[in-house]
């Protein structure tokens, strides 16, 4: 097995307007090479957080680092200075962001900012940077990129604008893809092409991808492995298979009772989850699901339960053996 990345109890804590909060709290994963990881959770539940503390963006918006490893292939990134991360982030990790976040520059053509990024990460001549920016345009999935380059931001579409930024991301041949939650704002068909697009570096390039998204069904077909956060915290992790053939955490559960029918409306859940997220600064101090988990006893409101193995899955709840055995966790498909 060969790690990429290895995450050791991460806490990131955030100075926000009700004191300070810990937005990510003890989260423990790893992702290998060549593997798609989806998070998954609902809002506020630390995934972002999670990917701007690998990239060590955390400190530029008035947040900390408290504890932790952080270790890509091998070297620890919590210690590494600003211009060491810099070498890093865009270069072998490269990160895009769900498009209203991204804003490409207004002012210069894409075949300009490709090239930028280009330029940043070769030693190689403007024309050779030009040609590999039509090659790495062309390559996702951009038709006639010679005149694509020389249009401005304005005048692409938005699945084409996000395009433009996987490019971008692209261009320093990164091993580690942070993608979060890239298809929000694009349409249902945009989304399948952006996906598919995805799907295929990982194939052609043995990419790792961490792909961020509050779309179970984006990770059910995006992911070899899953990883489900609420509240600051992993609630469970698992092969995507084995998650949807059994959940073994009941906000799991719950999250895959609310993926959208085939024939359904897009993002209206069949059955969501009652109740919502708590606030960072009142979060129960046993299992953080537990006010709203429907199987919840004293010792899961008052201790906070470990994410503990399970074969080669992991979970953290107190209840797991007492549901299974009671055939309590069950997916949809199941029934
Ligand atoms: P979403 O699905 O909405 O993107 P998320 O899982 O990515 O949600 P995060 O953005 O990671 O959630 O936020 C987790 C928590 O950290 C939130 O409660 C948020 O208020 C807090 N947080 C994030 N960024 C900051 C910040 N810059 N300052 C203060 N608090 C922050
Ligand atoms: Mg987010």
């Amino acid at each position: 097995m060969d790690k990429i990345l290895e995450i050791k109890n991460l806490v990131t804590g955030y100075q926000g307007k009700d004191g300070f909060v810990n937005a990510v709290d003890g989260v423990s994963f790893d992702i290998e090479r060549g593997e798609t990881v989806c998070v998954v959770g609902e809002s506020g539940s630390g995934k972002s957080v999670t990917s701007m503390s690998i990239m060590r963006l955390v400190e530029f918006e008035n947040g900390k680092i408290l504890s932790g490893e952080i270790k890509f292939n091998g070297e620890e990134l919590t210690t590494k200075n600003n211009e060491e991360m810099r070498d890093i982030r865009g270069s072998k990790i490269s990160m895009i962001f769900q498009e209203p976040l991204t804003a490409l520059n207004p002012v210069f053509t894409i075949g300009k900012q490709i090239t930028e990024a280009i330029l940043f990460h070769h030693k190689i001549g403007k024309k050779e940077a030009w040609r590999r920016a039509e090659e790495l345009v062309r390559l996702v999935g951009i038709s006639d990129p010679k005149s694509r380059l020389k249009q401005y931001p304005h005048e692409l579409s938005g699945g084409m604008r996000q395009r433009v930024m996987i490019a971008i991301a692209l261009a320093s041949e990164p091993e580690l893809l942070i993608a979060d939650e890239p298809t929000t704002a694009l349409d249902v068909t945009i989304e399948a092409q952006i996906l598919e697009l995805l799907r295929g570096l990982r194939r052609d390039r043995n990419m790792s991808i961490m792909l961020i998204t509050h779309d179970i069904g984006v990770a059910a077909e995006m992911a070899n492995r899953i990883i489900i956060m609420y509240a600051g915290k992993i609630m469970e992790i698992a092969n995507t298979e084995d998650l949807f053939d059994q959940p073994l955490h009941p906000y799991s559960q719950g999250l895959l009772e609310s993926v959208p029918r085939m024939d359904g409306e897009r993002g209206v859940p069949l059955n969501s989850i009652k109740g919502s997220i708590p606030r960072l600064n009142e979060v129960p101090k046993g299992c953080r699901f537990s006010p709203r988990c429907p199987f919840a006893t004293d010792k899961c409101r008052n201790e906070l339960p470990p994410l503990e193995t399970r074969g080669n899955r992991q979970v953290a709840c107190w209840r797991v053996d007492y549901l299974l055995e009671n055939n309590l966790l069950h997916s949809q498909t199941r029934g």
